[in-house]
């Protein structure tokens, strides 16, 4: 599909005119436009990286609450960095956030785009975001929603990145950089949206070539999605839901977590046989199965098998260790089991 003709000041000027009046008031957006304060700004591009913002801004909230300023997040352990995050999963991000301050409160914040794409977790979409709402730095952002809209509003049915950064590039408003993407950003995010875009209520309504096509829905075309794949395993619970036995989670989507005892079953592996080799990595015996669950993680559905264990192994004051979600779930089981609610093993559903 041919795009319309976009007569680019006229095209600016109503998006900008809906954003001053039509924007959203998010807590990282105080301040002078173009001069945002970077940290405030820095941590939600982190935590919007991957968690939407109606649920982001409680985590964004406690986060900082926690930790008002750089300084402060520098000189924390990485365990009450983690527990401040708890719950908002991708924990990597956390990590990176802490390893970056410690770099910015010895060195000063990063002044343009370079020294952002420079710091640990901030990749050119993050840079983009920080360096033209903080510095008034003219770079374009490339996120979900600027993906949907420029794709709408040229006709583009399958958007290559390359094709989205050079569109965003020549529509960005070099005058006010911070603002137009936020603009878009808030358009995606509120009017242009996946299922119901508000079309009539849209200030690009009028250069909108999906628009006009009648089918506003059908760009972008959807993308093939990776599937999920199901994982089982098992877990010791040692202990009860004031103290037990916990071990640091390894791996890209729970390291540096703690968490129960735990191990996935292999190809061909029984839980019964899987649960044995973990007693014996533990030198602990099982007891009862307390009950399954469930938990969705980037494109694993894990069934988390817990049984009640005991060992002389030393046990943590849970309340203060930063735990997933399937941890919570898991000595969830145990504390209702105790309540006497339910005498069968339960099964229990979360997400990160
Ligand atoms: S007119 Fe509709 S489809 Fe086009 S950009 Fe606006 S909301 Fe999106």
């Amino acid at each position: 599909m041919t795009a319309i003709s976009t007569p680019l000041p006229e095209l600016r000027a109503a998006l900008l005119a809906w954003f001053d009046s039509a924007g959203r008031d998010l807590p990282w957006r105080l301040g002078t436009e173009g001069q945002r304060d970077p940290y405030r700004v820095w941590v939600a591009e982190i935590l919007l990286q991957q968690t939407q913002v109606a649920r982001g801004l409680h985590y964004y909230d406690r986060f900082l609450e926690a930790f008002p300023t750089v300084q402060a997040l520098a000189e924390a352990p990485i365990h009450e960095v983690l527990k401040a995050w708890e719950g908002c999963g991708y924990y990597a991000r956390a990590r990176n956030l802490h390893r970056a301050a410690k770099l910015i409160a010895a060195d000063g914040f990063p002044g343009n785009y370079d020294g952002w794409l420079a710091l640990p977790g901030v990749g050119p979409y993050t840079a983009a975001a920080v360096a033209s709402l903080a510095h008034g730095e003219a770079r374009a952002v490339n996120d979900g929603n600027v993906r949907r809209v420029l794709a709408r509003l040229y006709g583009q049915a399958q958007p290559t990145d390359a094709w989205i950064g050079a569109r965003a590039d020549a529509l960005l408003d070099a005058a006010r950089p911070g603002a137009w993407n936020e603009a878009v950003m808030d358009l995606g995010a509120t009017v242009c949206t996946p299922r119901a875009p508000r079309c009539p209520e849209c200030p690009l309504a009028a250069w909108c070539a999906a628009l006009a096509s009648g089918t506003p829905t059908a760009f972008p075309a959807p993308k093939v999605r990776t599937a999920v794949r199901a994982v089982e395993a098992v877990a010791l619970l040692i202990g009860d839901g004031h103290a037990a036995v916990l071990e640091r989670r390894e791996g890209k989507l729970l390291g540096g977590l703690m968490g129960l005892p735990m191990l996935e079953l292999g190809p061909d592996e029984t839980l019964q046989g899987t649960l044995e080799k973990l007693c014996c990595r533990l030198g602990a015996r099982s007891g009862e199965l307390l009950g399954q669950v469930s938990h969705s993680m980037t494109h694993r559905q894990i069934t988390l098998h817990v049984y009640a264990g005991t060992s002389d192994l030393p046990r943590q004051i849970v309340a203060t260790a930063a735990l997933s979600k399937l941890d919570h779930k898991a000595l969830g089981l145990l504390r209702t089991r105790q309540q006497g609610l339910f005498a069968e093993p339960l099964m229990q559903s979360s997400s990160v």
